[in-house]
């Protein structure tokens, strides 16, 4: 399992929001379209923060 902390990603949001999916691929579809609900365009630069968080969960 992959997942993202929302809040790691982005501290200054103080979401607690957390993304699970099975492939990177899901992950940042869910990723976008969570930066959605904080008015974030899913930008290059947003997606490589999100990549640069995430963390592998033991199924
Ligand atoms: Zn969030």
């Amino acid at each position: 399992m992959k997942v993202i902390d929302c809040g790691k990603v982005n501290p200054a949001s103080g979401c607690g929001h957390v993304i699970r999916a099975e492939t990177e691929q899901e992950l940042l579809r869910l990723a976008a379209e969570h930066a959605g609900t904080h008015n974030l365009e899913p930008t290059p630069e947003l997606m490589a923060a999100v990549k640069g968080h995430i963390e592998e969960e033991p199924a």
